[in-house]
This record gives C-alpha cells, sequence and structure tokens, in this order.
C-alpha cells in the first residue's frame, strides 16, 4: 500500500470518513483508489485492472466508459444544469423520464415521484403511506412489515425497514413502527424434512397470522425486495410473492417491491416482480436506473396510492414533501439516455442470454468445501461460504467471504462480501468472455482461501 507523504492515500486517511468501513484499520489500511474505469473494467491508481464483479454497488448496467451518458450529462449542464419541481415547476428531462418509467414498469403503475437516492426513495414510500392513511382517515393505519435480512437503505424510516443488525446497531433503530418477518431463504431457514412448498406456505402462513394479530387496520404496507440483495443475495421460494401479494390485498395492505438492485433486467427479467409474477402498488428502482452515473431514484405507484396522496393534498393545498434535487435535471437526462441504451442494446436481454452461461459457471464450485450454497438468478449471485451439513460458518462468521473477496481482488476480479456470502452481480454488458474470466479468478480465489484455511 502506498503511504507516500502527500499521497492520496495519506490524504484519505487524514481526512475522509468512508461509508460500511471500520475507522481505525482504515486509518492503517488506507484506502485502494479507484483511477478510471473501461466497459466491464476498473483500473486502481497503482495501474492495476480488475473486472468490477458487482458492477460498482450492483449499479453500472452499461459499464464504466458510456460516453453517451457523458455527453447527456454535459448537454444537459449547458442547457439548464438545475431546476426545481417543487410547487408545479418542471423540466422536459424528468417529465421525459417519468413518461419513460410508466411506459417500461408494469400495467397499472402511472405516477413517478424522484429521490436521489435509494434511501430517500423508501423513506418517501414511508411517508406517501402515511399521508394517504391520514388523508383516508385512518390514522392508526402506520406499521410497515419487512423482512429480517432486508436491505432498504439507511436513513432513518428506510434503515428501520433494513433487517440487518448492522445497520441498526448502535444506531438507535429501528425508529418507526415495522414488523420483521422471516427471511425467505429456503436454504437456511427450511426446517428438517420440509419441502420448499411447504416452507412458503409456513411463510404465508406467518404473514398472515402477523396481520391477523398485529390488526389489519395498523398495517400500511409490505416492502421487500424480489431477490434479497445486500442481505446476501436470496431468490425467493416458489409462490412465494403471488401469495403474499395475495394475503396483503385481502386487508388492504400496500405491496412495496423495492427494485433498486432488481430493476432493468438484473433478474432476467425487466423487473423483479415479473420475474416472480406479481405487481406492486409501490415500485422503487434506483441504482441501473442512471448505472449510478448521477445518484437518482424513482418511485413509481398505482392511480390508487396516487389518488389517495393527490386528494390529500388538495385537503391540505400541498405535498408537503420534496428534496432540492427531486427530479434533478442532470440526473434525469443521464436516466434517460442510460435506459435508451439499455433498450437499443437490449442489455436485459444479454443478462437473460447470459444467465446460464453466468449461473450454471458458479454452480461449477457447489464441491467445493468453503461453499455451503450457491444460489442467484439473472446476473446476480451469491456464494455462501458454510459447512455445508451444519450450514455453520468457518470460525468467526463473515472471516471467509472477506478472504474470498481479498484474494479474488489480487486474481483481478471485485466482488463483495455481504456477511458469509460472496456477492457477483457484473455489469449487464458483459460478454461471454468476461463471464469465463470471472469464473477463473473466483475459482483461484477460492482454491487459495481454502488453501489460507488449512
Ligand atoms: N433498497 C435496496 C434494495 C438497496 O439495495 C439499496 C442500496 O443498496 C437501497 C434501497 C438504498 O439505496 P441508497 O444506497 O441509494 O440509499
Amino acid at each position: 500500500m502506498n503511504h507516500r507523504p502527500n499521497s492520496l492515500h495519506m490524504s484519505d486517511i487524514a481526512h475522509s470518513m468512508h461509508p460500511y468501513t471500520n475507522m481505525r484499520l482504515h486509518e492503517e489500511k488506507g484506502p485502494m483508489i479507484m483511477a478510471e474505469g473501461n466497459g466491464a473494467r476498473v483500473t486502481d491508481s497503482e495501474g492495476k485492472e480488475y473486472i468490477e464483479g458487482l458492477a460498482g454497488l450492483w449499479s453500472v448496467a452499461v459499464g464504466f466508459s458510456e460516453t453517451r451518458l457523458a455527453d447527456a450529462a454535459y448537454a444537459q449542464l449547458k442547457r439548464l444544469p438545475y431546476y426545481h419541481s417543487f410547487a408545479h415547476k418542471a423540466h422536459e428531462p424528468s417529465i421525459r423520464l417519468a413518461e419513460k418509467l410508466v411506459e417500461m414498469t408494469p400495467e397499472g403503475l402511472n405516477r413517478v415521484f424522484f429521490t436521489n437516492s435509494g434511501s430517500e426513495a423508501n423513506d418517501t414510500v414511508v411517508k406517501m403511506a402515511w399521508f394517504l392513511n391520514n388523508g383516508l382517515g385512518r390514522p392508526e393505519k402506520k406499521k410497515f412489515l419487512s423482512r429480517t435480512k432486508a436491505y432498504h437503505g439507511i436513513t432513518i424510516a428506510s434503515g428501520s425497514l433494513t433487517g440487518l443488525a448492522g445497520n441498526q446497531k448502535d444506531f438507535d433503530l429501528p425508529a418507526i413502527p415495522v414488523t420483521h418477518l422471516s427471511c425467505p431463504h429456503f436454504w437456511r431457514y427450511g426446517e428438517e424434512g420440509e419441502t420448499e412448498a411447504e416452507f412458503t406456505a409456513r411463510l404465508l402462513k406467518e404473514l398472515e397470522d402477523t396481520i391477523i394479530a398485529e390488526g389489519p387496520e395498523t398495517i400500511a404496507a409490505f416492502i421487500g425486495e424480489p431477490v434479497m440483495g445486500a442481505g446476501g443475495v436470496m431468490t425467493p421460494p416458489e409462490g412465494y410473492w403471488p401469495g403474499v401479494v395475495e394475503i396483503c390485498h385481502k386487508y388492504d395492505i400496500l405491496v412495496v417491491s423495492d427494485e433498486v438492485i432488481n430493476g432493468f433486467g438484473r433478474t432476467g427479467a425487466r423487473f423483479g416482480c415479473e420475474k416472480y409474477g406479481f405487481t406492486p402498488d409501490i415500485l422503487v428502482t434506483s441504482k441501473q436506473l442512471t448505472s449510478s452515473y448521477m445518484p437518482l431514484a424513482a418511485i413509481v405507484v398505482n392511480d390508487k396510492v396516487y389518488n389517495a396522496i393527490a386528494d390529500n393534498t388538495a385537503k391540505l393545498g400541498n405535498f408537503g414533501h420534496g428534496f432540492t434535487g427531486t427530479g434533478h435535471p442532470v440526473s434525469c437526462a443521464v436516466g434517460l439516455e442510460n435506459l435508451n441504451i439499455i433498450e437499443e442494446r437490449d442489455l436485459m436481454g444479454n443478462a437473460k442470454r447470459l444467465e446460464p452461461l453466468f449461473q450454471d459457471g458458479l454452480r461449477a464450485f457447489a464441491d467445493h468445501p468453503l461453499i455451503g450454497e450457491i444460489r442467484g438468478v439473472g446476473l446476480i449471485a451469491g456464494l455462501e461460504m458454510a459447512d455445508k451439513k451444519t450450514k455453520q460458518p468457518f470460525g468467526k462468521p463473515g472471516t471467509v467471504a472477506a478472504k474470498v473477496v481479498a484474494l479474488a481482488a489480487e486474481e483481478g476480479l471485485i466482488c463483495r462480501n455481504v456477511y458469509d456470502t460472496v456477492a457477483l452481480c457484473p455489469p449487464l454488458i458483459v460478454t461471454e468472455d468476461d463471464i469465463r474470466e470471472i469464473h477463473t479468478r473466483l475459482g483461484r480465489a477460492l482454491d487459495r482461501a481454502l488453501e489460507w484455511a488449512k
């Protein structure tokens, strides 16, 4: 590691506070500084090139050197670099992107509200649900249902919906009324002798029992990621999502599909809800929306949600919510161009076409002694480092997965350890050769980790 005086490394150690980082360890270890990107690859400040196996943070669909997005941003910066959407103001990029999102999302989702991040979007969803229920004269209908190991962000409300101890401990979360139901991960939580269908039935019974016990009149919404991402890449058991939606709608509970990772082809379908056969009342998207070239998230709601909110704004005279950056013109211009590229180059189709190569190649590691389960769909996958029989991690939780990720970086592959799982989520532009290279580099890292663990 480069610890030269006056280097970027030393400056970072002296001045920066990093998210998701042990800050004391960082003072010793210093940063890995990324200098440039090209396609599915990035190069660090030492000149070492990596395949970005996690597309940044599950997000850079079109790769790291798409000049059309740079051009779209520059053109918008010159024409109208900023304008807001408060109090009836509007501008072309946010109008066009809202129109595009309504066209792309499932039938019935007709109105769009923009925020700067996925966390802000989910906080906004909570406030929308509260606002509309107050407007409908049912002020007690406020609770959210979420799941253990869910990731919905880190702000006060979204961080409460998140179901991971690491995001809540010492942050005094949850801070809003939320009940976390069981994580729908069959391999880990299925009981001895239970079939996948029985597991689904048990989880759906838990959902309905919880609604009845807490009172349907107290529950506003159920939120979930179709495929759970940052909690460890968990695909849902057969029949889970249609069952959840049926029960929620029976009790007039809104269903929110958090597609911040799932959206725009990641699962091999356009949206995760389409992959798993349900239509939510509210769909949240971000990340691949702009390929993260600019910060942007969008909430797309159905008419029932929109009308209840709109009626209450008419009653109160205002929707007292919104950000300076809501519908930022540069972010929206980049988002629009990004979605055009995704469609023109059929990148969602690319994810579907490459799914067998990507997933089967990973499943070829199934017998590896360090791997408990390999799971995933489309171009997203997780390899859980655990004993195959006991399903317990080896040694201190998270250690082996962190080692695999560190060795993979040495082999020229960036991936991410989320707890005991090594997560992969490459850019949608990857080629067959890139995928084979991901498998090769990961295989070397796994073998080196096994040597290290002995
Ligand atoms: N929802 C999901 C499903 C996510 O994966 C994330 C981020 O990873 C978020 C919400 C929060 O988004 P942000 O980091 O932009 O606040």
